[in-house]
């Protein structure tokens, strides 16, 4: 019944995919790592975040936007974090209770927003 359950991080995250489709954001829902989508947070018609539903964790690369589901929530709601854990419960059904505030950003995979670019984490190439 629970196929969201290989999302979660010992049961602390909830889904980012169902918020992404309350927002109307087209998404793979099957894909491992990272993968485009449209920014929910600006407008735009091609593909300039990044969603990684294993991590429930999404970054923006045209626009400061980043974070988990509650962070995506608290942007395009303008709310606050209690706020959004609300709305994140009655989106995707998870209880909001359990999980304290900080445990939000405390999870070994939750530094990957530089990951990608192979190499040159500090000096730039100049082609
Ligand atoms: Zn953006």
């Amino acid at each position: 019944m629970r196929r969201d359950a290989l999302r979660h991080r010992d049961g602390a995250k909830p889904p980012i995919g169902p918020v992404l489709d309350l927002y109307g954001v087209h998404y793979v829902p099957n894909h491992a790592g990272w993968q485009p989508i449209l920014c929910p947070i600006h407008d735009e018609s091609r593909p300039s975040c990044t969603v990684n539903l294993d991590d429930c964790y999404f970054t923006c690369h045209a626009c400061p936007a980043h974070g988990d589901v509650w962070d995506l929530v608290m942007l395009k709601e303008s709310c606050d974090f209690r706020e959004a854990q609300q709305r994140v419960a009655a989106i995707t059904g998870e209880t909001a209770a359990t999980t304290p505030a900080g445990a939000a950003i405390s999870g070994p995979g939750y530094l990957p927003r530089y990951r990608r670019s192979g190499g040159g984490t500090h000096a730039r190439t100049v082609r």
